[in-house]
């Protein structure tokens, strides 16, 4: 049966500052929170993160592997889980199709899960890689205030001009509960 998705972006949205490099990522506490209520609704929890870092040279893939299977045995200890996470360690130079706002990591989740794009979430702290993302995949998108989410609103709004988000949250838990009374699922 097709399910509800939620793509979450990693930092800035989940934990973290915005732009630093993963490895010195921890969850913000409300996160863990909203990945559980994701969870418990039966409706899929998908990371996506863009990691030039790793195309840089700053860090390497297996540092990423590293952090990623910690924080996923930090949300288990909190009974709760990623369905999927998917990764572009890209930089903009190697013209990939899955550094966000680009689709590549939608697409794969799309082969590797059952979907329903119709009630699909992106939920991020970039105005110009997540919401514009959103747009593109024709999801709704929720912008969160964490990380350089107020940033994106203010000094970077040009760089997403053509773009609104559907909802501006606090936080990633707040995008959440909007989310589910969005699908209108009673808490
Ligand atoms: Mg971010
Ligand atoms: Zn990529």
């Amino acid at each position: 049966m097709k399910k509800p998705v939620v793509f979450l972006d990693f930092q800035g949205t989940l934990g973290g500052e915005g732009l630093e490099d993963i490895t010195s990522f921890e969850f913000f506490p409300f996160a863990l929170e909203a990945i559980q209520l994701l969870n418990k609704n039966n409706i899929l929890a998908i990371g996506i993160t863009n990691q030039s870092h790793i195309s840089k040279g700053l860090i390497t893939m297996e540092e990423y592997d590293t952090k990623l299977q910690l924080l996923k045995d930090k949300l288990a200890i909190h009974n709760s889980f990623f369905d999927s996470v998917y990764c572009c360690p890209h930089d903009n130079k190697d013209h990939c199709n899955c550094r966000k706002p680009l689709t590549g990591m939608i697409e794969k989740a799309k082969e590797e899960h059952d979907l329903d794009m119709q009630k699909a979430y992106v939920v991020g702290d970039m105005g110009m890689s997540d919401m514009v993302l959103a747009k593109n995949i024709n999801a709704k998108g929720i912008l969160v205030l964490t990380g350089v989410g107020r940033g994106s609103l203010n000094e970077h709004r040009s760089s997403w001009q053509d773009v609104n988000a559907d909802y501006i949250a606090e936080n990633v838990l707040e995008a959440v509960r909007w989310i589910l009374n969005d699908l209108k699922i009673n808490l």
